[in-house]
């Protein structure tokens, strides 16, 4: 099916930013990594944060109102 494939963020969990994306099959996702990501914003690796696209961008809507929350 077509809707098997999710798009994944990767992000520095220091600060929040982006650092890319990629797509991935939801029964090989894996959204919890001990990968580290060069930040360019921290200027030095930080340990990778990853996040389902669509999700994070739906709870977003859904809690605007609400202070933000890491977790
Ligand atoms: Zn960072």
């Amino acid at each position: 099916m077509p809707g098997d494939t999710v798009e994944v963020v990767k992000r520095c969990s220091v600060c929040g930013t982006e650092i890319g994306r990629f797509s991935a099959k939801k029964e090989n996702l894996f959204l919890y990594s001990h990968e580290r990501v060069a930040c360019p914003i921290c200027q030095r690796e930080t340990p990778e944060l990853r996040e389902v696209a669509g999700r994070t961008e739906a709870r977003e809507r859904e809690t605007a109102s609400l202070p933000r929350q890491n977790r």
